[in-house]
């Protein structure tokens, strides 16, 4: 018996095998890079392994575990010579931090660390040490000179909430100069597409229930990013039964507390889509309104807390929300 199987990727999830390219021979590849589980499917073509072998290389740039690389080198020394690329990212992760009003903070690394996410070892800092970790953010102190990126003692930079964005751009353009003209690559909750299926029709992202297990809805998009931010990918909960997650608000150095559960964003720039989604679940529901009226050119998926799903105008009709789903889904146009 043919069981048919639906393809449907999950954003910060990697999914069980499935058909993804129908008629059309598939190839595919599962690794382990940037501190997460990727997953990189294409159809007719096989390019998987470049996909890998660029996200090692992007590793040994920004990883901020890695001692040796450039942003290792930066955070040790307060200063390091990068490449063009590293650079690169560091001023548009910039740029992203002045129209989201500080949201995106490639500076909340010391907080991020004093908190026990990057260890897993979690613990509430002290409202004295918070008052310190408070003093040591701060995008507007990252100072670039050519290819010579600075920082004031004791800050450190981290570029996790852009990195696995903009692995999306490159595997994107890996893939299409390769001749790939059908993929889709899930990059630890950051997922990229590369046309449609080969049949035409578009590719389908499962969106993560930050609540449960499953999906709440499904997005169809052809050649668009779609990355997500949740609270429920690495958090603890404290002694007073809150949740504190890995997402920190630059301006009180504690995990984001802004109404949301997750923050979704489709659009064509990785990068940006995921500077955005960490900066709208810091910026929560009304902000994240006010900047997509004023900025444009995203799309987005908020959950709420009190159990809406606010899906903008631009994808009201690629959105659907699962059967019996809990939420309430809600336009914002
Ligand atoms: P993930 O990489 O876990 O999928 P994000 O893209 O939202 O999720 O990035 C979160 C990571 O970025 C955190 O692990 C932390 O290292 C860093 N980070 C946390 N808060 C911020 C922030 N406000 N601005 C920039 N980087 C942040
Ligand atoms: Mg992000």
């Amino acid at each position: 018996m043919v069981k048919k199987i639906t393809a449907v990727f999950f954003a910060a999830l990697i999914s069980a095998a499935f058909t993804a390219c129908g008629a059309s021979r598939e190839y595919s590849s599962d690794f382990f890079a940037m501190d997460t589980y990727m997953s990189v499917k294409t159809c007719g073509t096989d390019a998987t392994g470049a996909a890998e072998d660029e996200a090692r290389r992007l590793e040994t740039l920004f990883s901020v575990t890695d001692a040796e690389s450039e942003i290792g080198r930066l955070n040790a020394n307060g200063r390091v010579d990068a490449s063009d690329e590293t650079v690169e990212l560091i001023e548009k992760a910039l740029e992203i931090s002045g129209i989201t009003d500080g949201a995106l903070d490639i500076t909340v690394y010391p907080a991020v660390r004093a908190w026990g996410f990057t260890t897993g070892e979690y613990s509430v800092p002290s409202p004295e040490k918070i008052e310190e970790l408070r003093d040591l953010i701060g995008f507007t102190n990252v100072k670039t000179d050519g290819n010579t990126v600075s920082v004031p003692d004791g800050y450190m930079v981290d570029l996790g909430a852009v990195a696995k964005g903009y692995l999306g751009d490159r595997v994107r353009d890996i893939l299409k100069n390769e001749g790939v003209t059908s993929a889709i690559a899930d990059l630890g909750g950051s997922i990229v597409t590369v046309g449609g299926k080969p049949d035409g029709s578009p590719w389908r992202v499962a969106i993560r229930d930050p609540n449960g297990d499953g999906s709440f809805g499904v997005i169809e998009v052809k050649d668009k990013c779609v990355v997500t931010s949740g609270g429920y990918e690495r958090y603890f909960t404290d002694e007073d039964g809150v949740k504190r997650w890995h997402i920190i608000d630059p301006a009180t150095a504690e995990p984001a507390d802004a109404g949301l559960l997750s923050a979704t964003v489709i659009g064509e720039d990785g990068a940006l889509c995921d500077g955005l989604s960490t900066a709208l679940f810091v910026m929560g529901a009304e902000k994240a309104e006010a900047m997509w009226r004023k900025e444009g050119g995203f799309e987005m998926i908020l959950v709420t807390i009190t159990g809406d799903v606010l899906v903008t105008d631009g994808i009201k009709d690629s959105f659907s929300l699962s059967e019996g789903s809990p939420y309430e889904l809600k336009v914002i146009g």
